[in-house]
C-alpha cells in the first residue's frame, strides 16, 4: 500500500496543494494542484503530475455544486486523490502558515493548543492568517486522526539581528510584536539547502536570494542563516509586486488618511490589490503582459521594479559586508531574463558580470567567470521543503 502526504495551502479565494508520495520516506510529487474562486460564482480546479501534465480540470458552479468554502475544497481534493490515486494512504498534511509570530521559530505539530495560538496572531496577517487556519481545521476534519504540521513563512528570518528586527517607534511596540517579520522564508530556506547541493562554497558564504515572484521579497542570507529581508511588519514592504506597493513613506498613509478621508479598509484594498506593478502600468499585474506592452506605462511599472530590486541589491550586500553570491527565483527570477539583465547590468563595481548567453537560456549559473560574485538562477520549491519538515518532524523521513 503506497503512501502520500499533501502540502496545502490555503489563501482567501484559493487553495494550492501538492500530493507526494512518501512511501519509502522520501517526497516524490506525484501531483500539483488548485482551486481558485473559493464562494465565486464559479470554482475552477486543476491538476498535473510531476511532469507538468494536466490531469484534469474541472468547473463548479450553483449547478453543479459550489465549492464555498475551505471545508468543501478539501473534501474536493480528498475525493480527487482518491479517485486518482486509488489505495493510497494519506499519512500526513503539512500547512503552510504565513505567521508563527515571536514564539515560533520551527515546524510544528499542530494541535489544538498550536490553532489557538495561531489564532492569536491573526491582527498580525490578517489577510492569510484565517484562511490558513480555516485550511488546518478543513483538513482535520476531511482526513480525521492524520497528523498535520505547520511550516511557516516567518521562521528562517526570527534570528535576524535587533536593528532588522524592528522599527524606530517607542519599545513599547516592538515588545507587543510590532517588528520586521519577514517573509517568503518557506522558498528562501528551500534555496539555501539545494544551494548547499550546487555550490557548497557559496552557500557558505554571503548570499542575496530575490523571490521574484506575484509576491517578491529579497533576502540576505550569512553562512546559511537569513540576517535581513526587505519584507517588514507585513508582506507590503519592500519591493513593488503584482499588487501591493512595497516600500511606502508613512506620510502617505497620513495623507491618505487625512487628506483623502479613506477608511482603513480602503487604503488596505488600495495597498494590496492595486498597487504595483498593477498601479503604475495600469495594465496588468503580470510581468509577462507588461513584457509584451509597449505602452509607456507598462515601461515605466517594470523600470520601478527594476531599480528597486537593484538598491536592495546595494543595501543588502552593505547588511552582508560584501556579497559572494546572488540567487534568483520565483516566477520573475526564474524566467525574466529581461528583467535579470536590467538588474544586474552595470553591476561590475560590486563585482557582478553578467553571462548573457546563459542568462537568455535561463542557465544556472548566469555570472561570467570573469564574475567575482556568483549568479544563480534556483527554481524554488516551496512544497517539498514543506513535504521534508513535515516528514522530518513526524519521523517518517528516509532516516528515521
Ligand atoms: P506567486 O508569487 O503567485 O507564486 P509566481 O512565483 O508564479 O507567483 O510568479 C508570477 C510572476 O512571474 C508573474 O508576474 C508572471 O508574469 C511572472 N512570469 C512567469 N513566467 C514568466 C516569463 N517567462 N517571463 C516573465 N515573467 C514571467
Amino acid at each position: 500500500m503506497s503512501k502520500t502526504l499533501i502540502v496545502l495551502n490555503a489563501g482567501s479565494s484559493s487553495i494550492k496543494f501538492v500530493v507526494f508520495d512518501v512511501t519509502d520516506g522520501k517526497p516524490t510529487a506525484l501531483a500539483t494542484g488548485q482551486i481558485e474562486g473559493l464562494g465565486a460564482s464559479v470554482t475552477r480546479f486543476n491538476a498535473k503530475d510531476g511532469e507538468g501534465q494536466s490531469l484534469g480540470e474541472r468547473e463548479f458552479d450553483k449547478v453543479s455544486g459550489a465549492i464555498a468554502t475551505h471545508e468543501n475544497a478539501v473534501d474536493l481534493i480528498l475525493n480527487w486523490i482518491e479517485e486518482t490515486l486509488p489505495g493510497t494512504t494519506v499519512v500526513a498534511v503539512g500547512h503552510r502558515v504565513v505567521h508563527g509570530g515571536v514564539r515560533i521559530t520551527t515546524p510544528v505539530l499542530i494541535t489544538e493548543e498550536i490553532i489557538a495560538e495561531l489564532e492569536t496572531l491573526i491582527p498580525l496577517a490578517p489577510l492569510h492568517q484565517p484562511h490558513n487556519i480555516a485550511g488546518i481545521r478543513a483538513a482535520h476534519a476531511a482526513f480525521p486522526g492524520v497528523p498535520m504540521v505547520a511550516v511557516f513563512d516567518t521562521s528562517f528570518h526570527r534570528n535576524h539581528p535587533f536593528v532588522n528586527d524592528t522599527f524606530a517607534i517607542p519599545r513599547e511596540y516592538y515588545n507587543e510584536g510590532v517588528r520586521r517579520y519577514g517573509f517568503h522564508g518557506v522558498s528562501y530556506e528551500y534555496v539555501t539547502r539545494r544551494m548547499k547541493q550546487i555550490a557548497p562554497l557559496d552557500a557558505e558564504g554571503r548570499v542575496i536570494i530575490a523571490h521574484l515572484g506575484n509576491g517578491a521579497s529579497m533576502c540576505a542570507v550569512r553562512y546559511g542563516h537569513s540576517i535581513a529581508s526587505t519584507m517588514g511588519f507585513s508582506a507590503l514592504d519592500g519591493l513593488p509586486m503584482g499588487t501591493r506597493c512595497g516600500n511606502l513613506d508613512a506620510g502617505v498613509l497620513l495623507y491618505l488618511l487625512d487628506q483623502k478621508g479613506m477608511t482603513s479598509s480602503e487604503i488596505r484594498q488600495l495597498l494590496y490589490t492595486k498597487s504595483g506593478l498593477l498601479g503604475l502600468s495600469g495594465i496588468s499585474q503580470d510581468m509577462r503582459e507588461l513584457e509584451a506592452s509597449d505602452t509607456r506605462e507598462a515601461r515605466e511599472a517594470i523600470d520601478y521594479f527594476v531599480f528597486r530590486v537593484r538598491r536592495e541589491v546595494g543595501a543588502l550586500a552593505a547588511t552582508l559586508d560584501g556579497l559572494d553570491a546572488v540567487v534568483f527565483t520565483g516566477g520573475i527570477g526564474e524566467n525574466s531574463w529581461r528583467v535579470r539583465e536590467r538588474v544586474l547590468q552595470s553591476m561590475q563595481w560590486i563585482g557582478i558580470d553578467l553571462d548573457e548567453e546563459a542568462n537568455h537560456r535561463n542557465a544556472r549559473l548566469i555570472s561570467s567567470p570573469l564574475s567575482r560574485v556568483r549568479v544563480y538562477v534556483i527554481r524554488t520549491n516551496e512544497g517539498l521543503m514543506i513535504a521534508e519538515h513535515t516528514l522530518d518532524l513526524l519521523g517518517l523521513g528516509q532516516a528515521a
